[in-house]
């Protein structure tokens, strides 16, 4: 391979990127534009489809090449989100009444790590009480302001449309990491 990877925004910095060893996404806003098509089965059950982006989840796939742990955390429960981390084999999280933040503190006790070892992805208020206390701070482009101004690194792409790419690239790429991680992804491909 003999083109040059590199993320589609800004980078971010390699004192932050290099002691990630947990990335939490959130799911609405995040990994979709934050819509969600609603309608009603035959049987009348209540159907939710979501629109998921199929560039956000090589690069969620890649972090976990080099020992990160990946996890999306949502605030809602839906057949959408599983069926995706599902498709993914990513570890999803999912808690009705928004509560992430114990959702988040037990994953970092199974690991031993602390908040600067944590990483987020988030765009709206229901991140904010995980949000806060991690080490890298990462926002999607249509993040709310209050999420926008606290952010370490902001995506140049909206939720559902490659922001969750952009920040798996960015990140890799601070741990000086992602042009290794490609190639050995398309060698992997390349066999006869
Ligand atoms: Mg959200």
């Amino acid at each position: 391979m003999s083109g040059q990877v590199r993320p589609a925004g800004g980078p971010i910095p390699a004192e932050l990127a290099k002691r990630v060893a947990l990335v939490v996404f959130d799911v609405d806003g995040v990994l979709t534009d934050a819509g969600v098509y609603l309608g009603q089965s035959s049987d009348g059950d209540t159907v939710e489809l979501k629109r998921f982006n199929i560039q956000d989840g090589l690069g969620m796939k890649l972090l976990g090449r080099v020992g990160i742990r990946v996890v999306i955390v949502s605030g809602r429960t839906s057949a959408a989100n599983r069926v995706r981390a599902g498709e993914l084999d990513i570890e999803l999280q999912e808690d009705d009444a928004a509560q992430k933040l114990p959702v988040v503190r037990r994953l970092m006790e199974e690991m031993g790590v602390g908040w600067e070892e944590v990483a987020m992805l988030a765009d709206d208020v229901p991140d904010l009480s995980v949000f806060a206390h991690v080490g890298l701070k990462a926002a999607v482009a249509n993040a709310v302001p209050v999420v926008a101004d606290m952010a370490d690194w902001k995506s140049t792409r909206p939720g559902g449309h490659g922001a969750a790419r952009e920040f798996c690239d960015a990140l890799l790429a601070g741990r000086g990491q992602l042009q290794e991680v490609v190639e050995a992804y398309v060698r992997e491909r390349s066999l006869p």
